[in-house]
């Protein structure tokens, strides 16, 4: 029987899960823990843009009911889970981090925010992002930047640092978030926590806000693989509302985080994801990461992507194109926000949606759309989208050569660590560049978790390694993510995170 703590916020999901199945603790207290532990800590870090105290503790009371009914229960039914604003919930706030979906509460549940109800998960509320999942560091949040828990004056990664935030700062035990082109994997890299990437069309999107349609994945934030497994098996798996869902069981990959196997597992370092650009102490911490897997009976094979090259410049065309077309229903009429032009005294529809448009979107927003739109328009098409899309087929060429000699593929997840709030803002391409170990994924639709690899020697912050494995082999990721992990909480003593400054050490 797991023994509860003072704090049952320090618990893993799957310790809290066992908790509340022997009774040692109810999903209520669990719950009531996490928002305690949010009122005390997210004046600070900005995690959230929504808190549903209410809708949490009423769903945890339920779960308790009905456990107290002995009726059969998911095996997370009362584990707190915290959902990234990108994602539509009924009832509750979804702005995707912009002003032009302020006040727009959606009249339905995302397919995966069904499934976590279902489960009898209480959510804790709607994470902060990046506008329309635009950025590395949730700095182009409409409503405030989050802050890195191991550094209040750090980005936490994005877009998806409110997801990567509240589980490092055990505001959450578990969170949504969606990666587009490493909006999971980078965030989790610099907050010392995991995040995973499924395979492209593994988890529905329907009721996700679109950023690019062919690039877009939500899947877990958490802070263990094992985690992160059982997170994936709730909200993955075929859903005929997304035409793009693969039509398959889940990969065994809770199986999978528990075997924690990697014997024989063949390790490709790609040669084009290392050595120069990357932090030194980045580096550091993936050779030591690789060469523990190595002990632990993985075999290192190095292989060559060199349509990896292009992959930051075909991402920027691919990327804008969709979004331009995707955001063009953000049209005054139908969601949000509707701002009249003040000097017009009876204005036309046009009008109006230009006024919204200009006052709703950010700026990072604006960029892209003018960009997308200039990819797509007649006599550029070809040249800009059309070249574009072709070097994603030589990317995924790549992967399928890369996969025939390797099982998975590792590189460092992010070039730095956290770097400060303000840093790269006014620097578009230096932000766009955080991304470019976890975009060809994206391109190629290929699964990726972000696992942490230790604290870099230069500044004391966290670093990540990546895996990527083939389509719809998922498991791996889990197999090698858990081994590592196992080799390192070992070594270290106990989690990364038990590193990580207290920060409300008065205990609220
Ligand atoms: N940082 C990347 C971008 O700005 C990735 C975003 C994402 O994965 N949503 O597009």
């Amino acid at each position: 029987m797991t023994a509860v703590p003072t704090d049952p916020t320090r618990l893993t999901a799957a310790e809290m899960a066992d908790a509340l199945a022997t009774g040692a603790i109810s999903s209520a207290e669990l719950t009531q823990a996490h928002l305690d532990r949010t009122a005390a800590v997210d004046d600070a870090v900005h995690a959230y843009l929504h808190v549903d105290a209410d809708g949490a503790i009423a769903a945890a009371r339920a779960v308790d009911a009905r456990r107290a009914a002995r009726e059969p229960l998911h095996p997370l039914a009362g584990v707190p889970v915290a959902v990234k604003d990108v994602m539509a919930t009924k009832g509750l706030p979804t702005t995707c981090g912009s002003r032009i979906l302020e006040g727009w509460v959606p009249p339905y549940d995302a397919t995966l925010v069904t499934r976590l109800r279902e489960a009898g998960m209480p959510i804790l509320g709607k994470t902060n992002m990046d506008e329309f999942a635009m950025g590395s560091s949730t700095e182009h949040s409409a409503y405030g930047p989050t802050h890195n828990p191991w550094d209040l004056d750090r980005i936490p990664g994005g877009s998806g640092g409110g997801s990567s935030s509240v589980v490092a700062s055990y505001q959450a035990p578990l969170a949504i978030g969606t990666d587009t082109g490493g909006s999971i994997r980078q965030p989790a890299a610099v907050t010392g926590t995991v995040g995973v990437k499924p395979t492209y069309g593994g988890v529905s999107r329907y009721g996700l806000v679109a950023l690019a349609s062919s690039l877009d994945q939500a899947g877990p934030c958490t802070r263990t693989v094992l985690d992160a497994a059982l997170l994936h098996d709730v909200i993955g798996g075929h859903d005929p509302m997304d035409s793009t869902s693969i039509d398959a069981p889940v990969p065994p990959v809770v199986e999978a985080a528990r075997r924690a196997d990697v014997s024989g597992l063949r390790i490709g370092i790609v040669r084009e994801l290392t050595g120069e650009g990357f932090q030194p102490g980045v580096q550091q911490r993936f050779d030591e990461a690789v060469a523990l897997l190595v002990e632990r009976g993985a075999r290192v094979v190095e292989v060559s992507c060199p349509s990896f090259a292009y992959a930051l410049a075909a991402y920027y065309l691919i990327l804008p194109s969709e979004a331009s077309s995707n955001l063009a229903k953000f049209d005054a009429m139908r969601y949000g926000l509707r701002v009249g032009p003040p000097e017009v005294a009876h204005p036309s529809a046009e009008q109006v949606m230009a006024a919204t448009r200009d006052a709703g979107f950010g700026p990072e927003v604006k960029r892209r759309i003018i960009l997308g739109t200039y990819a797509l328009s007649s006599g550029y098409y070809d040249a800009y989208y059309g070249t574009a899309q072709k070097v994603r087929r030589l990317i995924a060429d790549d992967f399928a050569r890369a996969f025939e000699t390797a099982d998975v593929l590792a590189s460092p997840t992010a070039p730095t660590t956290a770097f400060r709030l303000g840093d790269k803002l006014d620097d578009p391409m230096a932000m766009y560049l955080n991304d470019i170990a976890t975009i060809p994924a994206n391109l190629a639709g290929v699964p990726g978790i972000s696992v942490p690899s230790g604290l870099a020697p230069e500044d004391g912050l966290p670093t990540g390694i990546q895996f990527l494995a083939p389509a719809t082999e998922d498991e791996r990721l889990y197999a090698a993510g858990a081994a590592l992990e196992a080799a390192l909480t070992d070594r270290w003593g106990g989690p990364l995170l038990a590193s990580a400054p207290d920060l409300a050490p008065q205990g609220a």
